[in-house]
């Protein structure tokens, strides 16, 4: 495991008059007046660099290559007025684990400095008690993130910290810029320093090249400049800062502790599953297109950007977000059980069990089997320590990697009917090893069912997807899968009955893009959408 350290003074000073909203719901419409004069600018100091120390993890083989799963980006934390900031982050780092398991980091500010610190790995292998130690002050921003392999996935690990000409400051985003290539180069000519090729960075460089005379103004006037995904959470050496991008693609929510005798410690977190470590309390989401900013004198809050369709990530329900989670204005779980249970509905077949493929389909397969009145049983069991690095056997067995992830039950399976649950077929390898060892186990009849439509574009707001050619559904036909997978029926949940399971509060808009290849933004990669060269 590398860590990467960063420490340094801050040279941002500001003095600002906010009109605090009071109460325990801050109205997102309200907007208040930010006055900030900006001292202490000094343009002649570049950014520091990194500096990487140690490296404490043991070599092995990357299970990532036999990954069936499409993989979120990021997951990311801000906290405001608590003792042990860096604690708290590094909590609601661990319940949002599911969302990125490659690199992690926690700045912290106590008013004067900001710290941060960032490493590969696991949260937990990360920051020990002696590294959080080094992180001190009552704000912390965190991240989470699966990142690419090589040298620059330290490098791009966040929080990123810029010595602006704003002052430092250090984001933490979730989501996927598609409007880069421009800004970047503008930003470019204009004298900009990058010291990642994060998009995330272009952020804070658009914030410190902005001519707005106060910071809020110049992060309003950044984020309406950038199209794409972007739930941010950013921080200064006073104030924390967290926005949706205007269609709201990924979750950010915002929660409280309430302090006796003391202010509120405030929380945005991707997902309320981090409230409940932490034994914050859910207030409300961040609004698409909100900014929100956090001082010692209360919260505030501006819509910097309004009028724009909400295109929320559907498959956050599907599949993302963890099922005690409520996101988008409904719980992940009652989304889960209404896909099962319209599945069932939409395709139901004769059979003796119902088995989730473990563990994401576990949730649409009891409403499935509640639906249908077939039985739910465990049949696929999953070993929980596979690690991400492994030692490899000398000879490698056939379908080794779906092997040490799951096993069959053969007593329950021997001779029945079963309805296997899963949440999606990516390239279809996976599925046919896990079809195979079904029936390898004495299965009779195999049908798979899909808790979401066939995956047929990729995803350019944060979702790590392979590119069309490489997507089965994009190629090939239900029935050709269905050959492929080798089951005797397989059908998916049609959109129509998944949008209704999905179904928020008034004005919820979902992106369905991966099921319709209809994009909410005008910027996608038109090489990744091409129809495939090579036949699957
Ligand atoms: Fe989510 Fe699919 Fe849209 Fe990407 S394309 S944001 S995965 S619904």
């Amino acid at each position: 495991m590398k860590l990467l350290y960063q420490g340094v003074e801050n040279q941002f000073d500001a003095t600002q008059s906010l009109v605090a909203m009071k109460g325990t719901g801050f109205s997102p419409y309200i907007q208040s007046v930010h006055k900030d004069v900006l001292k202490g600018h000094d343009f002649s100091r570049a950014a520091s660099g990194p500096n990487y120390t140690g490296a404490l993890a043991p070599e092995g083989i990357s299970l990532s290559s036999d990954d069936p799963k499409l993989r979120e980006e990021c997951g990311v934390v801000a906290i405001h007025g608590h003792p042990d900031a860096a604690r708290q982050a590094y909590l609601g780092l661990y319940a949002l684990q599911h969302r990125g398991q490659e690199s992690a980091g926690i700045a912290t500010a106590d008013g004067q400095r900001l710290a941060n610190i960032k490493g590969m790995g696991l949260v937990s292998e990360i920051f020990t008690d002696d590294v959080l130690a080094k992180l001190p002050g009552t704000m912390a921003i965190g991240h989470t993130r699966y990142s690419t392999t090589g040298d620059s996935a330290l490098l791009n690990a966040q929080p990123i910290r810029v010595d602006s000409t704003k002052g430092l400051i250090a984001i933490a985003h979730n989501g996927n810029l598609v409007n880069l290539g421009n800004i970047r180069a503008r930003l470019e000519r204009d004298g900009a320093y990058f010291q990642t090729t994060s998009d995330s960075e272009i952020i804070v460089q658009l914030i410190a090249h902005s001519r707005a005379g106060t910071l809020v103004d110049a992060i309003a006037d950044s984020l309406s400049q950038v199209d794409g995904a972007f739930s941010i959470v950013m921080m200064t050496r006073d104030r924390i800062f967290a926005a949706r991008d205007p269609r709201g693609f990924r979750p950010l929510s915002i929660g409280r502790i309430k302090n006796p005798g003391a202010p509120d410690t405030i929380i945005f977190a991707s997902e309320t599953c981090a409230f409940d470590l932490l034994r914050a309390e859910y207030i409300r989401d961040v609004l698409p297109g909100e900014l929100v900013m956090v001082t010692e004198d209360g919260v505030t809050s501006r819509q910097y950007s309004s009028g724009v369709p909400q295109s929320s990530c559907i498959f956050e329900h599907v599949y993302f977000a963890r099922p005690d989670s409520r996101i988008f204005g409904r719980w992940v779980q009652e989304s889960r059980d209404q896909m099962g249970r319209q599945l069932a509905r939409e395709s139901g077949v004769p059979a003796d069990l119902v088995v989730p493929v473990p563990d994401s389909g576990v949730t649409a397969a009891l409403g499935y089997a509640e639906e249908s009145g077939i039985r739910f049983r465990l049949g696929l069991i999953r070993n929980h320590y596979v690690g991400r690095t492994f030692i490899e056997p000398e000879q490698r067995v056939r379908d080794f990697g779906v092997r040490l992830k799951l096993n069959p039950v053969r007593n329950l399976l021997e001779g029945k009917r079963v309805i296997l649950i899963d949440d999606s077929i990516i390239r279809g390898t996976t599925s046919r090893k896990i079809v195979r060892m079904v029936r390898g186990a004495g299965a009779k009849e195999v049908h798979l069912r899909i808790s979401c439509p066939p995956t047929i574009s990729p995803c350019f707001y944060g979702v790590d997807t392979p590119s069309k050619r490489d997507l089965i559904a994009a190629n090939k036909s239900i029935e050709e899968i269905r050959r492929y997978i080798e089951a005797d029926s397989l059908a998916y949940l049609s959109l129509d009955g998944l949008l209704k399971c999905c179904a928020g509060p008034e004005h919820t808009g979902y992106c369905t893009a991966c099921y319709t290849g209809n994009y909410p933004t005008q910027w996608v990669d038109a090489e990744d959408i091409l129809p495939a060269a090579v036949a699957l």
